[in-house]
């Protein structure tokens, strides 16, 4: 484990429930002593996902992904185990750097650490600008996008200066070199010359917050109108770095989250300003992607803690391509809901319809902006009580898809026209549930002449591309480990792992033991309670690097063992496990006694030394049960 003492780990790992810091990334209900919710490892219709705090451990049935909180935040942020480490004692205001200046394996987080620092420093600086005499174009341009001081401070907008080098300078002088700033990604190498020149200049900045509210990287907005001969794209961001990747974050995700899960829907937005405007009219649960397609990533990131996709986008050609688009990724891993609005309704769908809102389903439903307005615009000219009317009546992303194919094709169409509209509403379809499915088959059927049959046979082609490997199809099956051992051995640790004051840990002896998978776990808390440590689950997994052992801990620890479990029965366990060895041992005997009786007559010596040992194990045995 390196530098970090283990009493230093066990104390950031128990500064905090386990359900507190998952709970930050996934939605989570309490179900007895454990919590539930959906594995954001895996897709999932119904939650398999546990987290269990009296242990400090989480654990998912579905696909077996299991550990402690640092296993959680390595997975979930990408860290590794040190990283997670400091990542959770910044969090919880527990100095170790001390502990990690001493070697090399610490200089990513080191380095992770400068780019941060270095980006607090670069805010302050943007934000100090904005409000000096050089910032004041960049106060109008905000005042005419009406945005209030009150929102200019709540996100930290800045501005960078039309200047090559304002940032090189002020931050070089509290002793940022030029290759930090470009590590950051804050500065550029000249082309063919030496040095560096700033990346943003005259720019609105926008900085690009992570979970923990830290400045990950910027985003910046070309100040308009300017006489300056400053160039580029209207939008810049950030390069990615070693803290900001783009597909894995959202910008306003660390404001929204907190009023995103309590309404469990988020609205997606498409840029800065929206997203902006949107929390300054009181919709404070808007996210945008950074200038990137809605990806994977983005469905995963969000999925796990709302129940409704809101999609914003702009209503032009671009910004209809990309609610397509996202449709698409949705459609092709979620399980969709369908509230029906408008196309079917009524018609056909009838009274009886119910709507599949099962848990783990996902209601798309997309804003129609009208007049060519984007979201900032429409606030801006028309107000919050219209966005409000647009929030009551959007139309789900199936309705809405078929709608608008529907619009541009029609029975005498050519054959290959009908298939590229079949091919955008399929995903969709594939996505739905049965009954819906078989709705937009009859009204495929009768608007566009496709037999039923051929449509459901696209579909099921299609479900079965859907059914993509996971990818632990390769690995060692870590689902259920537990049915693979003796059963008293699963029960014993069990036990141990649930109620360690009911055993004396001195009392075992691990020959008692037969699967190799249990050895590993009763030895490493064997060897820790004789240097006079007691170790939980949550700690065993800190020392535990084979995946199979880590698992039975997870699997055993994460289960509901009966309160009423006595001290008795763990006796009981241990003399049957004593039993069993004894047994074993017997049979040994047994087998080779008739083994050089048959060999070596009756007589022989071996024989006869066999059969004395065998007398002292019966004697054992008996004393055994009769104390
Ligand atoms: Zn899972």
């Amino acid at each position: 484990m390196g530098l970090i003492p283990e009493n230093v780990i066990d104390e950031i790992r128990e500064s905090i429930p386990i359900d507190q810091v998952i709970g930050e990334y996934v939605s989570l209900k309490k179900a007895g002593t454990n919590f539930k919710g959906l594995c954001p490892f895996h897709e999932e219709k119904t939650p398999s996902f546990s987290v269990t705090p009296n242990k400090g451990i989480f654990k998912c049935f579905g696909c077996g992904e299991g550990g402690n909180v640092f296993t959680f935040l390595m997975k979930h942020e990408n860290l590794s185990f040190v990283e997670s480490v400091q990542f959770l004692a910044r969090r919880q205001g527990i100095d170790i750097s001390g502990y990690l200046d001493k070697k090399n394996n610490e200089n990513i987080v080191k380095a992770r650490d400068r780019i941060i620092e270095t980006n607090k420093l670069a805010l302050k600086y943007f934000q100090e600008v904005l409000k000096h005499e050089i910032g004041s174009k960049a106060r109008d341009y905000l005042v005419h996008r009406s945005i209030t001081k009150e929102t200019k401070d709540f996100f930290q907008i800045g501005y960078a200066p039309d200047k090559w080098d304002s940032l090189l300078k002020a931050l070089g002088k509290r002793g940022i070199s030029q290759e930090e700033l470009e590590k950051a990604g804050l500065v550029s190498k000249r082309d063919g010359e030496k040095g560096f020149y700033d990346r943003f200049r005259n720019r609105i900045i926008f900085p690009i917050f992570d979970n923990a509210n830290n400045p990950i990287a910027f985003g910046g907005r070309l100040l308009p109108g300017s006489e300056s001969k400053t160039e580029g794209a209207k939008y810049l961001n950030s390069p990615e770095t070693i803290v900001f990747k783009k597909s894995l974050t959202m910008y306003g995700l660390n404001f929204a989250r907190q009023k995103m899960r309590s309404k469990k829907k988020v609205i997606i937005v498409e840029g800065y300003f929206d997203v902006i405007t949107l929390f300054q009219n009181g919709f404070d649960y808007a996210v945008a992607t950074l200038g990137t397609a809605f990806t994977q990533d983005h469905l995963r990131i969000l999925r796990s803690q709302v129940e409704e996709f809101i999609f914003v986008f702009d209503p032009d050609e671009a910004g209809q391509a990309a609610t397509e688009k996202a449709g698409m990724i949705v459609g092709n891993s979620m399980n969709l809901s369908f509230v029906p609005k408008g196309l079917l309704s009524n018609q056909i769908l009838g009274e009886d319809f119910i709507d599949n809102k099962d848990a783990g389903t996902l209601d798309i439903q997309v804003v129609a902006l009208p007049d060519k307005l984007d979201v900032d615009e429409l606030l801006k000219t028309k107000g919050k009580a219209e966005f409000e009317k647009l929030l009551s009546s959007t139309e789900g992303l199936l309705e809405r898809t078929v709608r608008m194919t529907l619009d541009d094709v029609h029975i005498s169409s050519s054959q290959s026209k009908k298939m590229d509209a079949i091919d955008k509403i399929i995903p969709l379809l594939a996505a739905s549930h049965r009954s819906v499915r078989e709705q937009f088959f009859l009204l495929l059927e009768v608007r566009l002449g496709i037999p039923y049959p051929t449509l459901s046979s696209m579909l099921s082609r299609r479900l079965e591309k859907r059914k993509v490997p996971s990818e632990r199809d390769n690995s060692i099956d870590l689902v259920d480990v537990k049915k693979k051992l003796p059963k008293i051995e699963a029960d014993f640790l069990e036990l141990l792992l649930h109620k360690p004051e009911f055993v004396d840990l001195n009392t075992i002896d691990i020959s008692f033991f037969s699967d190799s998978t249990v050895i590993t776990i009763l030895t490493e808390l064997l060897d820790a309670s004789e240097k006079g440590i007691k170790m939980d689950a949550a700690s065993l997994l800190d020392h535990l690097d084979d995946e199979v052992a880590r698992s039975l801990v997870i699997e055993l620890s994460s289960s509901q063992l009966d309160d009423e479990i006595n001290n008795e029965e763990a006796l009981d366990c241990l003399s049957r496990l004593k039993n069993i060895k004894l047994r074993r041992e017997q049979e040994k005997f047994n087998k080779e006694i008739y083994n050089v009786s048959r060999e070596k007559g009756d007589n022989s010596e071996v024989l006869w030394s066999l059969l004395e040992q065998k007398n002292k194990l019966l004697k054992k045995k008996q004393k055994d049960i009769s104390t």
